[in-house]
């Protein structure tokens, strides 16, 4: 953490003079944020919203997308549905807009399933608020922790509070990170998570067993570890969560619908764009839209170009970073995270479990713009060589399960002058045709990023005059939030257990079975093993491991009772593959329910099996584009080309070596379904 060893630098007095200074303006803050936020009575936007039971057919969402003329226009098109995207729908959704979203792959296929999977206020600013006494880069952090604790509270299923060690080989550490991230948890006001604390070196090895006693390099003893705690989240299914509750809000979504070309009028504003649904082998499409706004991450010069040119110059400066996915052992048995605030070349790593691993990472560095950035082996390798520092077991590349890279879309403003400022946190502009551009920013400032953005397309004055002046999506749930509880794994595990289909056997065995019911228990499979135990159906339930109530609990939060109604219905309550909690019914949940269309969006986004353990990703993809052939209706080229398209992308996941073996099956089966790709566009999707 730059912000911490930056305290060495100064003298005592000067540090505890500019932390007083940022804890004085964070308590300001904070009681504006109290003022702004805290108020008990219900705001404007508060009332009951109507949310469709479950979001519109793609076919449905299509014909709406297919309906829009000059004439009778949505009022706000977006392109591009990552996070910044489908925050925007929603936005814009819930105020009433005629709200359209394309994506031209799955949700969340570009950086927003790429992340740390940090819901965090950026230290980096409080680096710049302490050291510059800038109040700007403060208000950034404070913005950020404010909706550190919205996300929380909008998914409380996909998002939870972490805690972090930060561990101290060097004396002046202690006190350094501590004041440090006491600042953090100031800024935070009544919004902290739990506040942060030191931890002896005996506490820290028991929260973070393999956390070195005595750094290999440098032979330093731990001293001791700050904990604090941030935000986590499985930011895929956030961002398809979000996508999802803004079609069930009325917002036409649709994944895999391209913009091609922008439309503009002859006065030379933008009034739509031309489409292409890359799962039909039909003519583009023109969608009119009041508004068009650009929400492309890296891409989004691309869309710029389309308006203003290929002279227009880039906004956006992409850099890759890598992260690589160990086994859980890897941080003990505890659910701690840990953050490496200074590699040997001064960058931060961080080790953070999730869902049953560890991952680890990231890395920082210039890249072209690509669709499929791929972890290189020296990323990978330096992740790898950092750990080994700060860890008392041998760190292998032959226990990494999954690498994955992800591009950050960094945005300099054009209109900014002085360039020190021009990489400031996310950039909303008005073009001079009239597009909307959002940029920049991180995942956790996406709602108050889509707020803003939503703001400045009304402020157009082109957008109906009904629409809502303020946002109500900070206090609006999304589909699996509301009605969660806490409790909701122990109640599946209860319901569904094995020990609730003994009682039920017995009570079947004690009484007469009913004229024309089924066999008791065994009708599934129970293809699993290991992780918790295997799932099948008995009885007229799904019986599942206590891994898998935590699963679906977390996925799907309040929906979870819905994908066990499916397994039941359907038989397929077995698991996926052996080692992970997946049951194929999740394939069925997702194509119906889910906006699942190909069985890449259903490894890699629905469920996170190709970024936890890529070759388990492989070995689930037979049975997936089974289920999922049959629920499509695909024919045997089709599936064949489906199969050897999700073969090709799972591929890029592997750790080295396997990506090498299974890129040259992957040709080959990519060799072999090229006349159906090439007849076929859904191939390349
Ligand atoms: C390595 C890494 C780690 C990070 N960690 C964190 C973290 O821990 N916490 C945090 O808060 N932030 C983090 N971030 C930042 C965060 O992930 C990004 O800010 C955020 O995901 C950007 O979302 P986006 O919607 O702008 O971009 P994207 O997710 O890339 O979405 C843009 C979408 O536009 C689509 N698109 C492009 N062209 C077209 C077209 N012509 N038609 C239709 N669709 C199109 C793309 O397919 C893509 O899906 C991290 C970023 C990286 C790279």
């Amino acid at each position: 953490m730059p912000l911490l060893s930056m305290f060495k630098a100064l003298p005592a007095v000067a540090a505890a003079g500019a932390l007083a200074a940022v804890s004085g303006a964070g308590y300001l803050l904070t009681q504006q944020q109290q003022h702004l936020w805290g108020g008990s009575g219900r705001s404007e936007g508060d009332d009951e919203l109507e949310l469709l039971e479950r979001p519109p057919p793609r076919p449905t969402q299509l014909e709406r997308l297919r309906g829009s003329t000059r004439d009778r226009p949505f009022d706000l098109l977006i392109i591009g549905g990552g996070a910044t995207g489908a925050g925007c729908a929603l936005d814009a959704v819930t105020r009433g807009l005629r709200t359209a979203l394309v994506e031209r792959e799955d949700f969340a296929a570009g950086t927003s399933s790429k992340s740390t999977k940090l819901v965090h206020g950026g230290v980096r600013y409080l680096e710049k608020a302490v050291f510059q006494l800038d109040y700007r880069q403060l208000r950034l952090v404070w913005e950020a922790l404010h909706e550190r604790a919205v996300m929380l509270a909008l998914a409380p299923h996909l998002a939870h509070p972490l805690p972090i060690l930060t561990p101290c080989y060097k004396w002046w550490e202690v006190p350094y990170f501590w004041a440090g991230l006491k600042a953090y948890d100031l800024v935070a006001g009544r919004r902290n998570l739990v506040m942060s604390r030191y931890v002896a070196p005996r506490e820290a090895q028991g929260l973070f067993p393999t956390l070195a006693q005595q750094q290999p390099d440098t032979g330093r003893r731990l001293k001791g570890a700050i904990l604090y705690y941030d935000g986590q989240f499985d930011d895929a299914r956030y961002n398809v969560a979000l996508a999802c509750t803004a079609a069930a809000a009325g917002g036409a979504v649709a994944n895999y619908v391209e913009v091609q070309q922008l439309i503009k009028n002859p006065d030379g504003k933008v009034v739509g764009a031309v489409v292409q649904d890359r799962l039909a082998q039909e003519p583009p499409f023109e969608v009119y839209a009041r508004v068009v706004m650009n929400t492309t991450g890296c891409f989004t010069d691309q869309v710029r170009h389309m308006s203003q040119g290929p002279d227009a110059a880039d906004i956006i400066q992409p850099s890759s970073g890598a992260h690589v996915t160990l086994p859980a052992w890897y941080a003990g048995t505890h659910s701690n995270g840990l953050i490496i605030p200074k590699t040997k070349d001064g960058r931060v790593v961080f080790m953070i479990p999730f869902l049953g691993h560890v991952i680890a990472g990231t890395t920082d560095a210039k890249c072209a713009v690509s669709d499929r950035p791929v972890a290189s082996p020296q990323e990978v390798g330096f992740i790898l060589e950092a750990l080994q520092d700060y860890l008392d077991i041998q760190v292998r590349p032959a226990d990494v399960l999954s690498t994955w890279s992800g591009i950050r879309p960094l945005a300099a403003d054009p209109r900014a002058k002085d360039t020190q400022n021009t990489v400031r946190d996310h950039v909303i502009m008005e073009e001079a045709d009239g597009m909307i551009t959002v940029s920049g920013g991180k995942w956790t400032t996406y709602r108050a990023m889509a707020e803003e953005a939503v703001d400045l397309a009304l402020a157009t004055g082109r957008m109906p005059p009904n629409a809502r002046p303020h946002s109500r999506t900070a206090r609006l749930p999304l589909l699996g939030g509301a009605g969660y509880s806490h409790t909701l794994p122990q109640q599946l595990a209860q319901e569904h257990g094995p020990m609730a289909a003994e009682a039920e056997a017995g009570a079947l065995a004690a009484s007469p079975a009913p004229p024309g019911a089924k066999a008791g228990p065994g009708r599934g499979t129970g293809a699993g093993g290991g992780g918790g135990g295997s799932s099948s159906v008995s009885g007229s339930r799904v019986v599942i491991g206590e891994d898998t109530a935590a699963h679906l609990a977390q996925a799907y939060g309040s929906r979870a009772g819905r994908v066990l109604q499916t397994a039941t219905d359907r038989g397929l309550g077995s698991r996926l593959v052996a080692g992970h909690p997946f049951l194929e019914a999740e394939v069925v949940y997702a194509v119906r329910h889910e906006y699942c269309h190909t069985p890449q969006d259903f490894l890699a986004r629905r469920t996170r099996l190709a970024f936890l353990d890529a070759r388990a990703a492989l070995a689930a993809l037979p049975r997936v584009v089974e289920l999922m052939a049959a629920e499509c209706g695909w024919d045997g080229a089709r599936r064949a080309a489906m199969s050897a398209a999700a073969r090709d992308y799972l591929a890029t996941y592997l750790p080295a070596p396997a990506a090498a073996a299974a890129a040259a099956a992957a040709s080959a089966d990519v060799a072999a379904a090229s006349a159906v790709a090439a007849a076929t566009p859904t191939a390349a999707a």
